[in-house]
């Protein structure tokens, strides 16, 4: 991770992006009413706390003096100009440096990885991986006042009723003393060392050293056993790994990429799936989709339970695949075989208003335009490369974009 701030917090933002807001894409495309008067709206808050058992005093200290954040709001309304390739994620999200810091802190931390491992079924490897990409194992984790942004999501309009519930749920945690509250994160709530939104926190959060306390900050057993407790209850195969990088051979069918198929590794074999040494992949009892997230001229993956698990920590593939390619860095194996494509120009949000466009215009539906690539739009985008002969990937690139405008 680059050491400018600015730098750090777009990235950590983009990332969390994808990961708080279910409803993300809809959201975008309404139109956001005007907030109700703040103070008669804040008086109703504080009384929806009070039935849920928070006291009038964490109220008073929590909520006494507060205000909205123009700024969150401004963060909030922002939308990358341009997407981000695999490369360029990559580049960011995995460093050399990274790499060797997270190879020393599994080492370091060691003892206590293996006994979360015992206890909750998640390999050290991939908790320190998550602690890489969240906050730079802990090193940034926000300097947002998080009661003071919650507030201010939760007063606006846009995501109010999701916010709302992230609010209540992080007054419940002030008032049972496990955050202060003045407690500071991500410009939308997030917390910590692998930064829990307020609902995650309550629902899965572990006090792993037994003070009383689930201190996602300053206890180390806390901070693992947490990421691990909510992996573990997310559906995590602590056995398996994540999914591994493979090599497809001349004239697959690429219409079989994609996470809507699911097969055996047993049956990918068959279809000349190999190891990226040209092996045959194991003959374990594991099914696996095979993807493909720069295009079928980039490195191909075969992804695994685990990997949908990840998806449901976060829903961006590119933010999966970091997480599994770091933890495989983490314990020595080498770089993609095949690197993504660095000469991929990142599509705007423009382009891909206009690819939904004329997607739509052929009666291939990616709903209405929104200028983010959903599955909807993959889809979308393989069912038009089917029609036309080309490689039915779903990987949206500008020359597709031209040969759309130009195909009858
Ligand atoms: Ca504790």
């Amino acid at each position: 991770m680059k050491s400018n701030p600015l730098r750090r917090l777009l990235f950590c933002g983009l990332t969390a992006l994808v990961a708080v807001f279910p409803a993300f894409d809809q959201a975008l495309a309404k139109e956001v009413p005007p907030p109700p008067p703040f103070g008669p709206w804040l008086e109703n808050l504080k009384a929806d706390a009070v039935r849920r058992g928070v006291s009038a005093e964490t109220l008073n200290r929590a909520l006494g003096r507060i205000k909205p954040i123009p700024r969150v709001i401004e963060l909030d309304r922002r939308q990358p100009e341009f997407t981000l390739t695999l490369s360029s994620y990559f580049k960011k999200a995995i460093s050399t440096k990274r790499i060797e810091q997270g190879k020393v802190l599994l080492k370091r931390h060691a003892g206590l990885l293996s006994k979360v491992e015992a206890k909750f079924g998640v390999q050290p490897r991939f908790l320190v991986a998550f602690w890489g990409l969240e906050s730079n194992f802990g090193t940034y984790t926000g300097t947002f006042s998080v009661a003071g942004a919650l507030v201010t999501l939760a007063h606006d309009r846009r995501r109010a009723k999701f916010f709302r519930e992230q609010l209540l749920s992080v007054l419940e945690l002030m008032d049972k003393g496990h955050i202060p509250v003045d407690v500071k994160g991500s410009w939308a709530g997030a917390m910590g060392n692998h930064q829990f939104i307020p609902t995650t926190y309550k629902g899965y959060a572990v006090d792993f050293d037994s003070d009383g306390k689930r201190d996602l900050w300053g206890s180390l057993p806390d901070i693992f056993a947490s990421a691990a407790n909510y992996l573990s209850r997310s559906g995590w195969q602590g056995d398996k790994t994540w999914g591994r990088e493979v090599r497809i051979p001349a004239g697959f069918d690429i219409g079989l990429t994609g996470m809507s198929v699911r097969k055996r590794l047993i049956e990918w074999n068959k279809l000349g799936v190999r190891q990226t040494n040209g092996k045959p992949l194991p003959n374990a009892d594991i099914g696996a989709s095979l993807m493909v997230p720069a295009g079928y001229k980039g490195p191909a993956f075969l992804v695994y339970k685990n990997y949908r698990t990840i998806l449901v920590w976060n829903r961006s593939h590119l933010y999966a695949l970091a997480v599994g390619h770091l933890a495989d860095r983490l314990v020595g194996k080498g770089p993609l075989k095949t690197p993504p494509p660095v000469a991929d120009v990142p599509l705007s949000r423009a382009d891909i208003r206009a690819l939904q466009t004329l997607l739509n215009s052929r009666g291939l539906d990616t709903g209405a335009p929104d200028g983010v690539m959903g599955p909807k739009t993959r889809a979308a985008v393989r069912a038009f490369q089917k029609t036309t002969g080309l490689p039915p990937d779903g990987y949206a690139t500008k020359e597709l974009i031209m040969i759309l405008r130009e195909t009858p």
